[in-house]
Parts: structure tokens; C-alpha cells; sequence
């Protein structure tokens, strides 16, 4: 019996957003709207997903000592994600500064922080929380040497579920962790290099697959996504909503869709349901915010 049915490892960030009418030039200021603070980091917007749907989930990051670092903690509390995994110091915590221009353009520069700090020693220190877990997600906004520790640091019979965002070429010891790798279009032309010789999204997951994954998952936005395994390539299709802002709908996806593995469900099945949580949460603005709840997206 395992204590929780996901742990994320991954970053938790301040997503800083400031709306403004165009963007300054070298040496210029534009003044902007209000500021507002999110609570963000894919690994954090993960954990929050997964809690909403009512997965026992715990998080494993770490934020600074600081006002963002404690608005990081409460927003996982709030969600009932448990947080004796996150650690707190070592550099202020990472922090998205964004700038949204009227048609919707989003520029972006990330500080690291904390993120950056999180290593494989705190990985190894955590080894009581990956026993005590079914299943593992990560992605990339953390050092590929941390990612590369918690694949080393998985309980027989757990299983891994990997984002690579932002994409990065990986060692064959994590790739061949995979159970699945999900992928958008950009990480799979990233994550093949050379080898993506295809525009089709289908070739993708059987290319990737060849890459030593034990399943491959391709997600299309509005048009759904590719699961591939041993048993081929098979179109899981999207729920048609009315789309509000798509931000953080990959980050639903995947914890939703390890959550339903770890219950035991096939990958297409697991897919579907995930599929709904994505959709659920592009019709609201924001990420963690977006999220719906077990009750909003019905049974699994
Ligand atoms: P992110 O913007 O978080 O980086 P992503 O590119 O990783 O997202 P998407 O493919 O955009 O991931 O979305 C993940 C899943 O969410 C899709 O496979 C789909 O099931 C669902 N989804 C996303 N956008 C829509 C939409 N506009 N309508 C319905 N479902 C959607």
C-alpha cells in the first residue's frame, strides 16, 4: 500500500505577469498594468492538479526563504498537496517574470533560483517519500543531474512519468525510465534532433518510442493527443470546449493522467481522462487557478 499515489519532483515558480501596451526597447520604460502574483513552476502547477482531482500527492522542490516561497507553500497546502518534501533556502525562489501584450504575446525571462538548487543529494535525502509513492513525475525546469537521481531513486514497482519541459537532449537512462514521455510537438522536435524526420505527429511517437521509452504520449492541444506503446499508436480525442487561455493545460494533462496510471488504468484509457482535465482547465484563466476539481470533470 502506498502512502501517496503521485509525487512530483519539479519547480515551483512566481509567475509575475504585468499587462502592457508594447514591449520596452533597450534603455526604454512602458508603463504597465497592476502586477499580479501566481503561484506557478510546472512541477508545482502538477502537484496542484493532481490534488484537486483528489490524488494523495506530495511535492518535492524547493523554494526560497522568502514572501514568494510562502506563497508557493500555501498555494499546495491549500490544494491538500503535502508538502514535507519541499525545501526552503539556498537561493531566492524561481521567479517567471511576464510581460502579455494586447494580442495575447507572452514574453518571458525565468530566474531560476531555488529551482537550480534543487540536487541529487536532496534527492537521495527524499528516499522515504519515493518508497512511499506509486508513481513519479518530473520535467525539466530543474537540473538534468536531479532528474537523472530520481530516476535512480525509483521504488521497485513505481513508475515514471516524464514532461521534458523545456526540452533538452536526454541520456538513454532516463529516456528508457519513461512510462510515459509526453511530449507537445516543440519537445518532440527537441527530444528527436536529427532523428525527427516526419511532420506527423504519429511518426513522432513511433520515432520517440524507438528511443527506448516504454510508452510514448504525443499531446496535440485542441486536437488531443497520440498514445503510443508495444501495442501501436492509438488518437485519444480532445473534449470541445469554449478555450479561455491554455496555459498550464499540459501540466493538468500529465498529472492527470499519472494519477489514473498509478490507479491501474491502460494508457489510452488514463489519456482519455486526462484529455477532459485539460480541457476543464483552458476554460478558465490561469494555471494552478484553472484547475478543476474530481467533482468538475466527473467520474474517471
Ligand atoms: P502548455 O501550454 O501547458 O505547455 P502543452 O503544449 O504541453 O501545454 P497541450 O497539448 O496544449 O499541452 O494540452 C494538453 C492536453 O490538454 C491536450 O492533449 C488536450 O487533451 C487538452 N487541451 C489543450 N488545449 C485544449 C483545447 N483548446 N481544447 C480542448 N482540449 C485541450
Amino acid at each position: 500500500m502506498y502512502h501517496y499515489d503521485l509525487l512530483v519532483v519539479g519547480s515551483a515558480n512566481a509567475d509575475l505577469v504585468i499587462a502592457v501596451e508594447r514591449r520596452p526597447d533597450a534603455g526604454e520604460t512602458v508603463l504597465g498594468s497592476d502586477l499580479a502574483v501566481h503561484p506557478g513552476g510546472k512541477g508545482a502547477n502538477q502537484a496542484v492538479a493532481a490534488a484537486r482531482l483528489g490524488a494523495r500527492t506530495a511535492l518535492l522542490a524547493r523554494v526560497g526563504d522568502d514572501a514568494y516561497g510562502r506563497l508557493l507553500l500555501d498555494s499546495q497546502r491549500a490544494a491538500g498537496v503535502d508538502t514535507v518534501g519541499v525545501l526552503v533556502g539556498g537561493a531566492p525562489t524561481g521567479v517567471a517574470l511576464i510581460t502579455v501584450d494586447p494580442s495575447g504575446d507572452n514574453s518571458i525571462v525565468v530566474s531560476p533560483g531555488a529551482n537550480g538548487k534543487l540536487t541529487p543529494a536532496d534527492v537521495q535525502a527524499a528516499a522515504s517519500l519515493f518508497h512511499a509513492s506509486r508513481v513519479v513525475s518530473t520535467q525539466l525546469e530543474i537540473p538534468l543531474e536531479t532528474v537523472v537521481a530520481v530516476v535512480r531513486s525509483l521504488a521497485p514497482g513505481s513508475r515514471f512519468v516524464l514532461n521534458p519541459s523545456p526540452p533538452r537532449p536526454l541520456p538513454g537512462e532516463v529516456l528508457g525510465a519513461c512510462d510515459p514521455l509526453i511530449v507537445n510537438e516543440h519537445e518532440a522536435r527537441v527530444i528527436l534532433g536529427a532523428a525527427c524526420v516526419s511532420d506527423a505527429p504519429g511518426d513522432w511517437a513511433r520515432l520517440l518510442l524507438a528511443k527506448g521509452p516504454r510508452s510514448v504520449v504525443v499531446t496535440l492541444g485542441a486536437e488531443g493527443a497520440l498514445v503510443a506503446s508495444g501495442e501501436g499508436v492509438v488518437h485519444v480525442p480532445s473534449v470541445p470546449v469554449d478555450t479561455v487561455d491554455t496555459t498550464g493545460a499540459g501540466d493538468a494533462f500529465t498529472a492527470a493522467l499519472a494519477w489514473r496510471l498509478g490507479a491501474g488504468e491502460p494508457l489510452a484509457r488514463a489519456a482519455a481522462y486526462a484529455a477532459r482535465v485539460g480541457a476543464a482547465a483552458v476554460t478558465r484563466a490561469g494555471a494552478q487557478e484553472s484547475y478543476p476539481t474530481a467533482a468538475e470533470v466527473g467520474e474517471p
